[in-house]
Protein backbone atom coordinates (compact mmCIF):
# COMPACT_ATOMS: atom_id res chain seq x y z
CA UNK A 1 0.00 0.00 0.00
CA UNK A 2 1.80 3.23 -1.02
CA UNK A 3 1.87 5.79 1.49
CA UNK A 4 -0.54 8.66 0.47
CA UNK A 5 -3.48 8.10 -1.21
CA UNK A 6 -2.55 10.76 -3.96
CA UNK A 7 0.15 8.20 -5.30
CA UNK A 8 -2.82 5.47 -6.02
CA UNK A 9 -4.98 8.18 -7.27
CA UNK A 10 -5.16 8.41 -10.93
CA UNK A 11 -5.34 11.93 -12.04
CA UNK A 12 -8.11 11.70 -14.09
CA UNK A 13 -10.26 9.38 -12.36
CA UNK A 14 -12.97 7.88 -14.03
CA UNK A 15 -16.35 5.33 -13.70
CA UNK A 16 -14.03 2.71 -15.43
CA UNK A 17 -11.17 3.11 -13.71
CA UNK A 18 -13.73 2.20 -10.35
CA UNK A 19 -15.15 -0.80 -12.51
CA UNK A 20 -11.83 -2.48 -13.07
CA UNK A 21 -10.65 -1.60 -10.05
CA UNK A 22 -13.92 -3.99 -8.12
CA UNK A 23 -13.67 -6.54 -11.13
CA UNK A 24 -10.09 -7.76 -9.44
CA UNK A 25 -11.58 -9.34 -6.46
CA UNK A 26 -16.18 -9.05 -6.82
CA UNK A 27 -16.51 -9.24 -10.94
CA UNK A 28 -20.02 -10.35 -10.43
CA UNK A 29 -21.36 -6.72 -8.51
CA UNK A 30 -19.82 -4.08 -11.44
CA UNK A 31 -23.22 -3.58 -11.99
CA UNK A 32 -24.59 -2.31 -9.07
CA UNK A 33 -21.17 0.29 -8.91
CA UNK A 34 -22.36 1.27 -12.30
CA UNK A 35 -25.75 2.47 -11.31
CA UNK A 36 -24.42 3.54 -7.79
CA UNK A 37 -22.49 5.96 -10.07
CA UNK A 38 -24.79 7.03 -12.31
CA UNK A 39 -27.63 7.62 -9.53
CA UNK A 40 -24.72 9.47 -7.37
CA UNK A 41 -23.54 11.87 -10.63
CA UNK A 42 -27.40 12.94 -11.53
CA UNK A 43 -27.64 14.11 -8.15
CA UNK A 44 -24.52 16.05 -7.60
CA UNK A 45 -25.31 17.49 -11.13
CA UNK A 46 -23.90 20.84 -11.99
CA UNK A 47 -22.17 20.68 -7.72
CA UNK A 48 -18.75 21.91 -7.33
CA UNK A 49 -16.37 20.67 -5.26
CA UNK A 50 -14.00 24.09 -3.84
CA UNK A 51 -10.92 23.07 -6.72
CA UNK A 52 -13.92 23.69 -9.53
CA UNK A 53 -13.99 20.10 -10.17
CA UNK A 54 -17.50 18.38 -10.39
CA UNK A 55 -18.49 17.16 -7.47
CA UNK A 56 -18.49 13.39 -8.47
CA UNK A 57 -15.27 13.18 -8.18
CA UNK A 58 -15.03 13.22 -4.55
CA UNK A 59 -17.59 10.13 -3.94
CA UNK A 60 -16.03 8.20 -7.21
CA UNK A 61 -12.60 8.89 -5.11
CA UNK A 62 -13.55 7.32 -1.83
CA UNK A 63 -14.81 4.77 -3.79
CA UNK A 64 -11.95 4.30 -5.70
CA UNK A 65 -9.91 4.35 -2.47
CA UNK A 66 -12.00 0.93 -1.14
CA UNK A 67 -11.96 -0.72 -4.23
CA UNK A 68 -8.19 -0.31 -4.01
CA UNK A 69 -8.28 -2.18 -0.82
CA UNK A 70 -10.63 -4.23 -1.83
CA UNK A 71 -13.50 -3.77 0.34
CA UNK A 72 -16.76 -5.40 0.06
CA UNK A 73 -18.62 -3.47 -3.06
CA UNK A 74 -21.54 -2.77 -0.76
CA UNK A 75 -19.31 -0.31 0.54
CA UNK A 76 -17.76 0.46 -2.33
CA UNK A 77 -21.86 1.72 -3.04
CA UNK A 78 -22.20 3.23 -0.09
CA UNK A 79 -19.29 5.45 -0.62
CA UNK A 80 -20.46 6.26 -4.14
CA UNK A 81 -23.71 7.55 -2.78
CA UNK A 82 -22.15 9.08 0.44
CA UNK A 83 -22.91 12.99 0.08
CA UNK A 84 -26.21 12.48 -1.71
CA UNK A 85 -28.49 12.79 1.21
CA UNK A 86 -26.81 15.69 2.82
CA UNK A 87 -26.10 17.55 -0.26
CA UNK A 88 -28.43 17.54 -2.59
CA UNK A 89 -32.23 17.08 -3.55
CA UNK A 90 -32.41 12.84 -3.37
CA UNK A 91 -33.60 12.31 -0.27
CA UNK A 92 -32.90 9.21 1.88
CA UNK A 93 -35.93 7.11 0.88
CA UNK A 94 -35.42 7.44 -2.84
CA UNK A 95 -32.29 6.04 -2.12
CA UNK A 96 -33.72 3.53 -0.02
CA UNK A 97 -36.29 2.39 -3.20
CA UNK A 98 -33.45 1.94 -5.71
CA UNK A 99 -30.30 0.46 -3.02
CA UNK A 100 -32.36 -1.25 -0.42
CA UNK A 101 -32.71 -0.38 3.14
CA UNK A 102 -29.64 -1.93 4.27
CA UNK A 103 -27.39 0.68 1.87
CA UNK A 104 -30.25 3.85 3.37
CA UNK A 105 -29.40 2.64 6.76
CA UNK A 106 -25.62 2.77 6.34
CA UNK A 107 -25.74 6.16 4.64
CA UNK A 108 -28.13 7.29 7.21
CA UNK A 109 -25.11 6.31 9.75
CA UNK A 110 -22.88 8.70 7.17
CA UNK A 111 -24.93 11.81 7.48
CA UNK A 112 -25.45 11.81 11.41
CA UNK A 113 -21.89 11.27 11.50
CA UNK A 114 -21.44 14.58 9.36
CA UNK A 115 -22.14 16.46 12.15
CA UNK A 116 -19.60 16.02 14.07
CA UNK A 117 -17.09 18.84 14.32
CA UNK A 118 -13.93 19.12 16.35
CA UNK A 119 -12.34 22.46 16.74
CA UNK A 120 -9.43 22.15 19.19
CA UNK A 121 -11.11 22.28 22.35
CA UNK A 122 -9.09 19.78 24.76
CA UNK A 123 -12.22 18.44 26.84
CA UNK A 124 -14.67 17.45 23.73
CA UNK A 125 -11.53 15.26 22.87
CA UNK A 126 -12.99 11.97 24.33
CA UNK A 127 -16.62 12.84 24.25
CA UNK A 128 -16.31 13.21 20.26
CA UNK A 129 -14.15 9.38 19.61
CA UNK A 130 -16.96 7.91 21.55
CA UNK A 131 -19.62 9.68 20.27
CA UNK A 132 -18.33 9.07 16.88
CA UNK A 133 -18.52 4.88 17.35
CA UNK A 134 -21.80 4.83 19.38
CA UNK A 135 -23.35 6.64 16.89
CA UNK A 136 -21.80 4.71 13.84
CA UNK A 137 -23.54 1.53 15.34
CA UNK A 138 -22.20 -0.03 12.19
CA UNK A 139 -18.56 -0.85 11.17
CA UNK A 140 -19.25 0.02 7.89
CA UNK A 141 -20.13 3.36 8.46
CA UNK A 142 -17.00 4.80 9.96
CA UNK A 143 -14.84 2.36 6.71
CA UNK A 144 -17.06 5.03 4.33
CA UNK A 145 -16.50 8.22 6.61
CA UNK A 146 -12.62 6.97 6.71
CA UNK A 147 -12.81 6.82 3.04
CA UNK A 148 -14.25 10.13 2.55
CA UNK A 149 -11.96 11.69 5.08
CA UNK A 150 -8.69 10.53 3.48
CA UNK A 151 -9.44 11.68 0.05
CA UNK A 152 -10.36 15.16 2.04
CA UNK A 153 -6.99 15.45 3.52
CA UNK A 154 -5.33 14.56 -0.21
CA UNK A 155 -7.28 17.47 -1.14
CA UNK A 156 -7.33 19.79 1.66
CA UNK A 157 -5.08 22.20 -0.83
CA UNK A 158 -8.18 23.69 -2.18
CA UNK A 159 -9.25 24.78 0.91
CA UNK A 160 -8.94 28.56 2.74
CA UNK A 161 -5.71 28.20 5.88
CA UNK A 162 -7.74 27.63 8.53
CA UNK A 163 -10.54 24.68 7.00
CA UNK A 164 -7.56 23.23 6.34
CA UNK A 165 -6.00 22.83 9.83
CA UNK A 166 -9.32 21.92 11.54
CA UNK A 167 -9.80 18.97 9.13
CA UNK A 168 -6.33 18.13 9.86
CA UNK A 169 -6.33 18.46 13.44
CA UNK A 170 -9.59 16.46 13.65
CA UNK A 171 -8.50 13.73 11.45
CA UNK A 172 -5.63 13.10 13.50
CA UNK A 173 -7.05 13.49 17.30
CA UNK A 174 -10.44 11.68 16.27
CA UNK A 175 -10.91 9.90 13.19
CA UNK A 176 -7.05 8.32 13.16
CA UNK A 177 -7.32 7.14 17.24
CA UNK A 178 -10.38 5.73 16.66
CA UNK A 179 -9.31 3.91 13.31
CA UNK A 180 -6.36 2.58 15.75
CA UNK A 181 -8.55 1.54 18.58
CA UNK A 182 -10.16 -0.55 16.00
CA UNK A 183 -7.14 -1.59 15.09
CA UNK A 184 -7.45 -0.59 11.12
CA UNK A 185 -3.92 0.22 10.68
CA UNK A 186 -3.93 0.95 6.77
CA UNK A 187 -6.34 3.88 7.78
CA UNK A 188 -4.96 5.03 10.61
CA UNK A 189 -1.33 5.24 8.51
CA UNK A 190 -3.12 7.04 5.75
CA UNK A 191 -4.93 9.39 8.00
CA UNK A 192 -2.18 10.43 9.99
CA UNK A 193 0.04 10.77 7.47
CA UNK A 194 -2.05 12.61 5.52
CA UNK A 195 -2.76 15.35 8.82
CA UNK A 196 0.91 14.98 9.59
CA UNK A 197 1.88 16.79 6.45
CA UNK A 198 -0.46 19.57 7.07
CA UNK A 199 0.04 20.02 10.59
CA UNK A 200 3.79 19.82 10.49
CA UNK A 201 5.09 20.45 6.88
CA UNK A 202 8.49 21.13 8.04
CA UNK A 203 9.29 17.74 10.15
CA UNK A 204 6.77 15.55 7.54
CA UNK A 205 9.56 16.80 5.06
CA UNK A 206 12.81 16.14 7.41
CA UNK A 207 11.19 12.22 8.35
CA UNK A 208 10.26 11.83 4.43
CA UNK A 209 13.34 12.58 3.93
CA UNK A 210 15.49 10.74 6.25
CA UNK A 211 13.41 7.52 5.34
CA UNK A 212 13.94 8.05 1.78
CA UNK A 213 17.81 8.00 2.54
CA UNK A 214 17.57 4.76 4.50
CA UNK A 215 15.59 3.17 1.81
CA UNK A 216 18.11 3.98 -0.62
CA UNK A 217 20.25 0.94 -1.59
CA UNK A 218 18.57 -1.32 0.89
CA UNK A 219 16.80 -2.45 -1.89
CA UNK A 220 19.08 -5.30 -3.13
CA UNK A 221 20.28 -6.35 0.81
CA UNK A 222 16.04 -6.84 1.71
CA UNK A 223 15.78 -9.22 -1.79
CA UNK A 224 18.99 -11.34 -0.58
CA UNK A 225 17.91 -11.82 2.83
CA UNK A 226 13.77 -12.23 1.77
CA UNK A 227 15.10 -15.12 -0.31
CA UNK A 228 17.46 -16.61 1.85
CA UNK A 229 14.79 -16.55 4.46
CA UNK A 230 12.31 -18.19 1.85
CA UNK A 231 14.51 -21.25 1.00
CA UNK A 232 14.87 -22.11 4.57
CA UNK A 233 11.72 -22.00 5.60
CA UNK A 234 10.70 -24.31 2.70
CA UNK A 235 13.52 -26.55 3.29
CA UNK A 236 12.20 -27.17 6.80
CA UNK A 237 8.39 -27.81 5.49
CA UNK A 238 7.04 -23.96 7.03
CA UNK A 239 3.57 -23.62 4.86
CA UNK A 240 4.85 -19.91 3.64
CA UNK A 241 2.03 -17.28 1.66
CA UNK A 242 3.77 -14.54 1.57
CA UNK A 243 7.19 -13.06 2.23
CA UNK A 244 7.06 -8.79 1.73
CA UNK A 245 8.76 -5.49 3.22
CA UNK A 246 6.83 -2.67 4.73
CA UNK A 247 7.90 0.78 4.99
CA UNK A 248 7.24 2.21 8.82
CA UNK A 249 4.63 4.76 8.39
CA UNK A 250 5.88 8.63 8.74
CA UNK A 251 3.88 10.14 11.43
CA UNK A 252 4.34 6.57 13.81
CA UNK A 253 8.32 7.04 12.45
CA UNK A 254 8.48 10.99 13.75
CA UNK A 255 7.13 9.81 16.73
CA UNK A 256 9.26 6.90 17.33
CA UNK A 257 12.55 9.50 15.75
CA UNK A 258 10.81 12.30 18.75
CA UNK A 259 11.16 9.37 21.54
CA UNK A 260 14.61 8.12 20.50
CA UNK A 261 16.21 11.95 20.44
CA UNK A 262 16.13 11.98 16.59
CA UNK A 263 19.01 9.01 16.46
CA UNK A 264 17.84 6.62 13.49
CA UNK A 265 19.86 4.04 14.35
CA UNK A 266 17.64 3.41 17.42
CA UNK A 267 14.80 2.74 15.16
CA UNK A 268 15.04 -0.49 14.13
CA UNK A 269 11.93 -0.95 12.24
CA UNK A 270 11.94 1.85 9.48
CA UNK A 271 11.64 -1.40 7.25
CA UNK A 272 10.22 -4.34 8.56
CA UNK A 273 9.99 -7.96 7.15
CA UNK A 274 7.07 -9.98 7.14
CA UNK A 275 6.25 -13.28 6.46
CA UNK A 276 3.14 -14.79 6.27
CA UNK A 277 2.43 -18.53 6.54
CA UNK A 278 -0.67 -20.81 7.11
CA UNK A 279 -1.24 -21.18 10.03
CA UNK A 280 -0.25 -21.18 13.97
CA UNK A 281 2.52 -23.48 14.35
CA UNK A 282 3.76 -22.35 11.45
CA UNK A 283 4.18 -18.98 12.96
CA UNK A 284 6.08 -20.03 15.36
CA UNK A 285 8.43 -22.97 13.25
CA UNK A 286 9.20 -19.43 11.44
CA UNK A 287 10.53 -17.39 14.37
CA UNK A 288 12.67 -20.54 15.00
CA UNK A 289 13.92 -20.51 12.02
CA UNK A 290 14.99 -17.15 11.69
CA UNK A 291 16.62 -17.48 14.68
CA UNK A 292 18.57 -20.09 13.86
CA UNK A 293 19.48 -18.34 10.56
CA UNK A 294 20.95 -15.08 12.34
CA UNK A 295 21.38 -13.76 16.47
CA UNK A 296 18.19 -12.37 17.70
CA UNK A 297 18.66 -8.39 19.60
CA UNK A 298 17.85 -9.01 23.38
CA UNK A 299 14.53 -8.47 24.46
CA UNK A 300 13.58 -7.32 20.61
CA UNK A 301 11.20 -10.96 20.63
CA UNK A 302 7.40 -10.39 21.57
CA UNK A 303 5.02 -12.74 21.20
CA UNK A 304 1.84 -10.57 20.59
CA UNK A 305 0.30 -14.20 19.34
CA UNK A 306 -0.40 -15.67 23.07
CA UNK A 307 -0.28 -11.84 24.22
CA UNK A 308 -2.51 -9.61 21.84
CA UNK A 309 -2.09 -5.93 21.77
CA UNK A 310 -4.88 -3.92 23.19
CA UNK A 311 -6.43 -3.76 19.81
CA UNK A 312 -6.68 -6.78 18.73
CA UNK A 313 -3.77 -7.00 16.97
CA UNK A 314 -1.19 -10.11 16.68
CA UNK A 315 2.01 -11.32 15.00
CA UNK A 316 5.22 -12.50 16.24
CA UNK A 317 8.46 -10.11 16.16
CA UNK A 318 11.59 -9.89 16.44
CA UNK A 319 14.76 -7.74 15.40
CA UNK A 320 18.17 -9.68 14.62
CA UNK A 321 21.65 -9.25 13.40
CA UNK A 322 21.08 -10.39 9.67
CA UNK A 323 24.01 -10.88 7.09
CA UNK A 324 27.03 -7.99 7.13
CA UNK A 325 25.40 -7.50 10.65
CA UNK A 326 23.10 -4.98 9.96
CA UNK A 327 19.78 -4.70 12.14
CA UNK A 328 16.63 -6.27 10.52
CA UNK A 329 13.15 -6.52 11.96
CA UNK A 330 11.01 -9.58 11.22
CA UNK A 331 6.81 -9.85 11.63
CA UNK A 332 5.62 -13.26 11.28
CA UNK A 333 1.76 -13.92 11.14
CA UNK A 334 -1.33 -15.67 9.65
CA UNK A 335 -2.95 -15.19 6.64
CA UNK A 336 -6.25 -14.08 8.93
CA UNK A 337 -4.00 -12.11 11.15
CA UNK A 338 -2.57 -10.05 8.57
CA UNK A 339 -5.61 -9.19 7.59
CA UNK A 340 -6.58 -7.94 10.78
CA UNK A 341 -3.65 -6.17 11.54
CA UNK A 342 -4.43 -4.37 7.95
CA UNK A 343 -8.48 -4.04 8.25
CA UNK A 344 -9.24 -4.34 12.27
CA UNK A 345 -12.82 -4.80 13.09
CA UNK A 346 -13.27 -4.32 8.75
CA UNK A 347 -11.36 -7.09 8.01
CA UNK A 348 -14.66 -8.92 7.65
CA UNK A 349 -15.06 -6.54 4.59
CA UNK A 350 -12.17 -7.03 2.87
CA UNK A 351 -11.56 -9.71 0.09
CA UNK A 352 -7.90 -10.98 -0.91
CA UNK A 353 -6.69 -11.58 -4.58
CA UNK A 354 -8.24 -14.59 -4.54
CA UNK A 355 -11.41 -13.28 -4.19
CA UNK A 356 -11.87 -14.65 -0.58
CA UNK A 357 -13.62 -12.92 2.44
CA UNK A 358 -12.23 -14.03 5.90
CA UNK A 359 -15.06 -16.13 7.55
CA UNK A 360 -17.25 -14.75 9.61
CA UNK A 361 -16.83 -15.43 13.62
CA UNK A 362 -18.43 -17.63 15.25
CA UNK A 363 -20.67 -16.06 16.79
CA UNK A 364 -23.14 -13.40 15.10
CA UNK A 365 -21.19 -10.91 13.64
CA UNK A 366 -23.86 -8.39 14.12
CA UNK A 367 -23.37 -9.74 18.42
CA UNK A 368 -19.66 -9.29 17.75
CA UNK A 369 -20.13 -6.27 16.48
CA UNK A 370 -21.87 -5.16 19.11
CA UNK A 371 -18.99 -6.78 21.72
CA UNK A 372 -16.74 -4.73 20.01
CA UNK A 373 -18.37 -1.63 20.38
CA UNK A 374 -18.60 -2.15 24.05
CA UNK A 375 -15.19 -2.44 23.93
CA UNK A 376 -13.76 0.20 21.89
CA UNK A 377 -16.14 2.65 23.93
CA UNK A 378 -14.44 1.03 27.22
CA UNK A 379 -11.07 1.07 26.00
CA UNK A 380 -11.52 4.84 24.91
CA UNK A 381 -12.80 5.80 28.29
CA UNK A 382 -9.55 7.70 30.28
CA UNK A 383 -11.55 6.88 33.32
CA UNK A 384 -11.60 3.76 34.95
CA UNK A 385 -14.46 2.93 36.88
CA UNK A 386 -16.95 4.48 33.94
CA UNK A 387 -19.11 1.38 33.36
CA UNK A 388 -20.29 -0.09 29.94
CA UNK A 389 -23.87 0.41 31.53
CA UNK A 390 -22.69 4.08 32.37
CA UNK A 391 -22.82 4.64 28.71
CA UNK A 392 -24.98 2.99 27.70
CA UNK A 393 -27.04 5.44 29.60
CA UNK A 394 -25.92 8.52 28.04
CA UNK A 395 -26.71 10.74 25.14
CA UNK A 396 -24.71 13.16 22.93
CA UNK A 397 -26.07 16.13 21.99
CA UNK A 398 -24.62 19.07 20.14
CA UNK A 399 -24.21 22.76 20.49
CA UNK A 400 -25.02 24.92 16.69
CA UNK A 401 -20.78 24.88 16.36
CA UNK A 402 -20.95 20.99 16.66
CA UNK A 403 -19.61 20.57 19.91
CA UNK A 404 -20.57 16.96 21.67
CA UNK A 405 -22.08 17.51 24.86
CA UNK A 406 -22.59 14.10 26.77
CA UNK A 407 -25.85 14.12 29.40
CA UNK A 408 -27.54 11.26 30.98
CA UNK A 409 -30.46 9.69 29.19
CA UNK A 410 -33.63 12.03 29.61
CA UNK A 411 -31.53 15.48 30.53
CA UNK A 412 -33.54 18.43 29.98
CA UNK A 413 -32.80 21.72 27.86
CA UNK A 414 -32.25 22.98 31.26
CA UNK A 415 -29.35 20.76 32.07
CA UNK A 416 -27.37 21.40 29.00
CA UNK A 417 -27.41 25.25 29.37
CA UNK A 418 -26.33 24.27 32.92
CA UNK A 419 -23.23 22.10 31.58
CA UNK A 420 -22.37 25.10 29.02
CA UNK A 421 -22.29 27.70 32.01
CA UNK A 422 -23.73 28.37 34.64
CA UNK A 423 -25.04 31.92 34.01
CA UNK A 424 -26.12 30.63 30.28
CA UNK A 425 -28.33 28.21 32.48
CA UNK A 426 -29.40 31.20 34.74
CA UNK A 427 -30.21 33.30 31.89
CA UNK A 428 -31.84 30.87 29.82
CA UNK A 429 -35.14 31.76 28.49
CA UNK A 430 -36.08 29.14 26.07
CA UNK A 431 -34.54 26.61 23.59
CA UNK A 432 -34.18 25.63 20.01
CA UNK A 433 -33.90 21.78 19.90
CA UNK A 434 -32.73 21.10 15.66
CA UNK A 435 -34.60 24.69 15.63
CA UNK A 436 -37.96 23.87 16.63
CA UNK A 437 -38.65 25.79 19.82
CA UNK A 438 -39.96 23.51 22.47
CA UNK A 439 -40.61 23.35 26.06
CA UNK A 440 -37.65 23.49 28.45
CA UNK A 441 -38.67 19.86 30.12
CA UNK A 442 -38.34 18.33 26.76
CA UNK A 443 -36.17 15.29 27.03
CA UNK A 444 -33.20 15.65 24.62
CA UNK A 445 -32.04 12.57 22.45
CA UNK A 446 -28.76 12.00 20.93
CA UNK A 447 -27.95 13.81 18.20
CA UNK A 448 -29.98 16.89 18.63
CA UNK A 449 -28.63 19.92 17.99
CA UNK A 450 -29.79 22.54 21.26
CA UNK A 451 -29.43 26.60 20.90
CA UNK A 452 -29.99 28.17 24.22
CA UNK A 453 -31.74 31.19 24.35
CA UNK A 454 -30.95 33.69 26.86
CA UNK A 455 -32.61 36.65 28.50
CA UNK A 456 -29.97 38.88 29.88
CA UNK A 457 -32.52 40.52 32.23
CA UNK A 458 -33.50 37.24 33.94
CA UNK A 459 -32.48 37.08 37.36
CA UNK A 460 -32.18 33.53 37.90
CA UNK A 461 -33.46 30.57 38.37
CA UNK A 462 -36.83 29.16 38.41
CA UNK A 463 -37.76 26.72 41.63
CA UNK A 464 -39.71 25.11 39.09
CA UNK A 465 -36.36 23.90 37.01
CA UNK A 466 -35.52 21.58 40.20
CA UNK A 467 -38.48 19.04 39.40
CA UNK A 468 -36.98 18.92 35.67
CA UNK A 469 -33.41 18.39 36.23
CA UNK A 470 -31.47 15.57 35.83
CA UNK A 471 -27.57 15.92 36.54
CA UNK A 472 -26.11 17.60 40.05
CA UNK A 473 -24.82 19.74 38.28
CA UNK A 474 -27.34 21.73 37.48
CA UNK A 475 -29.67 21.26 40.76
CA UNK A 476 -26.23 22.57 42.48
CA UNK A 477 -26.63 25.50 40.50
CA UNK A 478 -30.44 26.27 40.15
CA UNK A 479 -30.07 25.78 44.06
CA UNK A 480 -27.10 28.09 44.63
CA UNK A 481 -28.89 31.18 41.50
CA UNK A 482 -32.21 31.19 44.31
CA UNK A 483 -30.18 31.04 47.36
CA UNK A 484 -28.69 34.50 45.73
CA UNK A 485 -31.84 35.53 44.39
CA UNK A 486 -33.56 35.21 47.73
CA UNK A 487 -30.68 36.56 49.52
CA UNK A 488 -30.66 39.81 47.26
CA UNK A 489 -34.64 40.18 47.44
CA UNK A 490 -33.65 40.54 51.11
CA UNK A 491 -31.10 43.36 50.68
CA UNK A 492 -32.81 45.01 48.88
CA UNK A 493 -35.08 45.97 51.65
CA UNK A 494 -32.01 46.54 53.66
CA UNK A 495 -29.73 47.94 51.92
CA UNK A 496 -29.95 51.99 50.31
CA UNK A 497 -30.45 51.78 46.62
CA UNK A 498 -27.76 52.20 44.64
CA UNK A 499 -27.10 55.57 42.29
MN1 LIG B 1 -17.75 13.38 1.49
Amino acid sequence: MPLLYADILPSTLTIDDLINEVKTYRPADTEMIKLAYDFAADAHQGQLRKSGEPYIVHPLAAAFLLAKLKIDPSLVVGALLHDVPEDTQVTIEEIEKNFGADTAAMLRGVTKLGKLKYRGVERYIENLRKMFVAMAEDVRVMIIKFADRVHNLSTLDALPKEKRQRVAMESMEIYAPIANRLGMAEFKGMLEDLSFQHLHPKEFSRVKEMRDKFLAGQEAYLEKIMGMIRAELSKNGVRVLDVHGRKKQLYSLYQKLVKKGWEKEQVYDIIALRIIVEDMSDCYAALGIVHKLWRPLKGRVKDYIAQPKPNGYRSLHTTVFAEDGRVVEFQIRTKAMHEEAEYGVGAHWHYDERGAKLPAKDIGWAKELAKIQQEVLVNLSDVDELKVDFFQNRIFVFTPRGDVIDLPENATPIDFAYHIHSEIGNKCSGVRVNDQLVSLDTPLKSGDVVAVITDKNRKGASPDWLKIVKTHHAKTHIKSSLKNTSLNNWLKYILPKKK
